[in-house]
């Protein structure tokens, strides 16, 4: 019989390790959500209660714990690679995409990312947890504004509690050693049918950045969307312009078509009022469209690679970003979150 290779990770780790590789393989949440709900579970019990309730058998009384969990908690706290673990690994550990390593490894930070405050499946501090694994030295949180109910957008009083919220992770990260990292303040706020934006422009001057995007009427008149598009990307206050067609390539939410509108207008606007135009690496977004990110590209706009992760393990995403932002020659200078911290801070600002 095989030897168990060893594990020294901890019950607590296997399972939000087995998450994150599924969240980042694309696997339906549903699968997902019991290995991030048993990690919660045994998390505040601390490890030697938990490894008595594996000596006694009682595990599987902590609400939280199922029988597939069970085992990756008995196998972890034994000190062997948890069986699940180990093909979590094997299935979705290896590369996501072949192209653009060397720019991938250039990306400091992400400007945007969801929690569970609005559509995202996870709570601030896991997606600060593994944003700071994966090496980030920042992460925008981006949740969405209150004119998107479906998403649970914002308001400005849940923005500014949000915002406490981030200041407290930011100063027990500042008490670990060793962590350099800040997570930013952010929003993806809907540019409204007028082009204006779905936010007090108090609460978005509290911002570190801000990503606008349509969401809504995505088919509405070429010239309607264009006037739209325009007046947001002007806006003083706007940094990046999120997913700029809106199309649906792949995926659970099927397909959607591009929305219609002057993109030469929009990305010469981009450009000269030095807005960023957003690179979603969503795999069913892949947003701007390739003909589009070269037109953004020769007309000298800068750009922003995003995950726009809904959840921890698609923070890695921004590996689909790399590769074609890579593929269509544009430039690491180019795109802002290859920039340092302080310089990121200082070109929001401008
Ligand atoms: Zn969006
Ligand atoms: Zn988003």
């Amino acid at each position: 019989m095989a030897e168990h290779e060893s594990y020294d990770g901890g019950p607590v780790a296997a399972l939000r390790r087995i998450a994150f590789l599924l969240e980042r393989g694309r696997q339906d949440t549903y699968k997902v959500k019991a290995f991030r709900a048993a990690a919660a579970a045994i998390l505040p019990l601390g490890e030697d209660a938990v490894a008595a309730a594996v000596a006694d058998g009682t595990l599987r009384r902590i609400e939280g714990v199922g029988a597939s969990t069970a085992k990756v908690v008995e196998q972890a706290v034994r000190g062997e690679l948890p069986e699940r673990l180990a093909r979590a690994e094997a299935e979705h550990g290896g590369p996501l995409v072949e192209g653009g390593e060397e720019l991938h490894a250039l990306l400091r930070g992400d400007l945007h990312s969801h929690s569970d405050w609005s559509d995202g499946g996870s709570p601030i501090e896991e997606m600060a947890f593994s944003a700071i694994e994966l090496g980030r030295e920042y992460q925008v949180l981006t949740d969405h504004s209150p004119r998107l109910k479906i998403a649970r957008g914002l308001s400005a009083e849940r923005l500014a509690r949000q915002l406490d919220v981030v200041d407290a992770v930011n100063d027990h990260l500042a008490g670990l050693s060793g962590a350099g990292f800040t997570l930013l303040k952010g929003i993806e706020v809907d540019i409204l049918d007028d082009g204006s934006l779905d936010q007090s422009d108090d609460m978005l001057d509290r911002l570190d950045v801000r990503v606008a995007s349509v969401h809504s009427k995505l088919q509405m008149d070429a010239d309607a969307m264009t006037r739209r598009m325009l007046a947001a990307v002007r806006n003083p206050r706007v940094d990046v312009l999120g997913h700029c067609t809106g199309r649906l390539v792949t995926g659970g939410r099927g397909t959607r078509a591009e929305s219609a509108f002057d993109a030469r207008a929009v990305f010469e606007a981009c450009a000269e009022s030095g807005t960023a135009v957003e690179i979603n690496s969503r795999p069913e977004r892949r947003d701007p469209p390739t003909r589009l990110l070269e037109l953004a590209r020769d007309l000298g706009c800068v750009f922003a690679i995003d995950s726009d992760a809904h959840a921890p393990g698609q923070l890695d995403f921004l590996a689909y970003g790399a590769e074609r932002a890579a593929a269509a020659g544009i430039g690491a200078e180019r795109i802002v979150n290859t920039w340092s911290k302080e310089h990121l801070l200082a070109w929001v600002k401008g």
